[in-house]
């Protein structure tokens, strides 16, 4: 087989890097198939082939990885972000080995996890403690660490996103120095290192603050969305955590709401019909119907309200806020100023409509408390977060390219683990504190062993 200069050079390289990697024994035993394994994201919309897929066991061995590997290296959790946080040809580390509950305080309630643990692995294992989160996000296949990072968070007007939580933290840095941060132990890196894309070192455990264990009532209905968005801050005072489901070409939204309660349990239900995943399959199947007949297609959407009823469901809190996710999708999410959400929502659904953009994936639209951390999309103000979606069968690009920019009109924050389109440049604006991360970033890893395209790009690193 003949080789062309260039093949010849790239096999060199990856060869030499092999060499490089298989030259230490502790990276030799955890490389162990010479071999490119491709990597991809959880809608499919990213991919990578790492030279290395590396799964250390120990903090030893992680430091060695950190501080031996030839190239970058990048933290994966669960691969649930679509944006290209991860994609790397260098080493892709995971932490799945570090999992678990570490220690608990039953006096203050704080709770310390190995920073690999998937969020669906700590409900039971607080509650058995006595303790449970405060909030969560809309699915729990998340891991601890990759949730912080990108600020993960659920709705309701008086809670963070778990980043805002996070009360210390274990970081191997670039030089394989292992810091304990607190607020009172390299404060600066902690503040920082509370949202950190992955890009100031590898988090290894993560401390919380939580909360007593507590039931949670699940209320669905559908309501006209301009209702809705009339009765936004009556909505979000009477309920814990309430988001809707906004169903586009249509009038009609499915209103969420969740109240801590000490009812009984309900009969467990199949969670692929819980939170809003029978919704959106009967919408995916009036849209089809309504696009061989685009003339009817509201009114087709519309009567969804008489075909989607909702049993009022109470569980403990973490078996409620976790949703099965089974119909893939890519994701374009903004954080705008809370008093902004209803006008940006209107702005949306009214450009969806005008020029007809072909969509049918709800919108979802939740609302954040404000936090202090640098690179959190809620520094410093409160938020109403808006997503939209695309299947993933269906292209992308032209429909998020034709939302953005009413979100930028509004000074929208886009979620660090989403797609947008922004870099250093326009995002520097839009964070008061973007020089305590980028500061703390450059101590941190001066020759940006963490750093990818994507990461360079946004954070303005040539
Ligand atoms: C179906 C679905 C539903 C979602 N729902 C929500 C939602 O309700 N709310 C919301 O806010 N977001 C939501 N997201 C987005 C998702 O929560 C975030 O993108 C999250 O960061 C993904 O976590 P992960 O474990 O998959 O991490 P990955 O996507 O694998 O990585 C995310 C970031 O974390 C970094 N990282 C991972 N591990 C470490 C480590 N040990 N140390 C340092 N950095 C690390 C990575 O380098 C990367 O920068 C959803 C995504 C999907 C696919």
């Amino acid at each position: 087989m003949a080789l062309s200069r260039r093949e010849l050079l790239q096999r060199g390289a990856v060869a030499g890097a092999f060499m490089a990697l298989t030259s230490n024994p502790v990276l030799a035993q955890l490389a162990r198939a010479p071999r490119l394994i491709p990597w991809r994201n959880w809608s499919g919309a990213q991919t990578c082939l790492p030279l290395a897929r590396l799964a250390p066991k120990t903090l030893d061995e992680l430091v060695q990885v950190i501080t031996q590997a030839p190239g970058k290296v990048r933290p994966v959790g669960s691969g649930h972000s679509f944006s290209a946080l991860v994609p790397t040809d260098g080493t892709l580390l995971s932490l799945s080995f570090f999992n678990g509950l570490l220690e608990h305080d039953p006096q203050t309630l704080q709770a310390t996890f190995a920073a690999g643990t998937p969020m669906s692995r700590m409900g039971q294992a607080l509650k058995d403690v006595g303790q449970a989160l405060p909030n969560m996000a809309d699915i729990d296949y998340q891991t601890l660490a990759g949730a912080i990072s990108t600020s993960t968070h659920g709705t309701g007007v008086g809670f963070t996103s778990y980043s805002g939580c996070v009360t210390g933290l274990q970081l191997v840095t670039a030089q394989g120095e292992v810091l304990e941060c607190d607020a009172s132990r390299h404060p600066e890196v902690f503040s920082a290192a509370r949202v950190s894309l992955g890009a100031l070192g590898v988090a290894t455990k993560v401390r919380l603050q939580n909360r007593a264990p507590y039931r949670l009532r699940e209320r669905q209905w559908i309501a006209k969305t301009e209702e809705l968005l009339e009765d936004v801050g009556k909505n979000t005072r009477e309920n814990q955590h309430w988001e809707m489901l906004v169903v586009t070409h249509s009038d009609y939204a499915l209103s969420i709401a969740l109240n801590e309660t000490t009812d009984p349990e309900t009969p467990p239900i199949d969670p692929a019909e819980a939170g809003g995943n029978e919704f959106v399959s009967i919408i995916e199947k009036l849209d089809k119907y309504g696009s061989d007949f685009p003339d009817a297609r509201r009114t087709l959407l519309n009567s969804l309200r008489f075909f989607a009823s909702f049993d009022d469901r109470v569980a403990e809190s973490f078996q409620v806020y976790a949703n099965v996710r089974n119909v893939r999708f890519n994701e374009m999410e903004y954080s705008v100023p809370a008093e902004h959400g209803p006008a940006c929502l209107r702005e949306i659904l009214k450009l969806i409509n005008d020029k007809d953009l072909r969509t049918w994936f709800p919108i979802e639209y939740r609302y954040v408390k404000a936090d202090d951390i640098p690179l959190s999309m809620f520094e410093g103000r409160d938020s109403c977060s808006i997503s939209v979606h695309q299947h993933y069968t269906m292209d992308h690009h032209n429909f998020f390219a034709a939302v953005e920019p009413i979100f930028w009109k509004y000074a929208g924050r886009p979620h660090w683990g989403k797609l947008h389109t922004l870099n250093a440049r326009t995002l520097q604006p839009l964070y008061p504190r973007w020089d305590a991360f980028t500061r703390v970033r450059r101590e941190l890893d001066p020759s940006g062993k963490f750093l990818n395209a994507h990461l360079s790009s946004i954070l303005g690193v040539a």
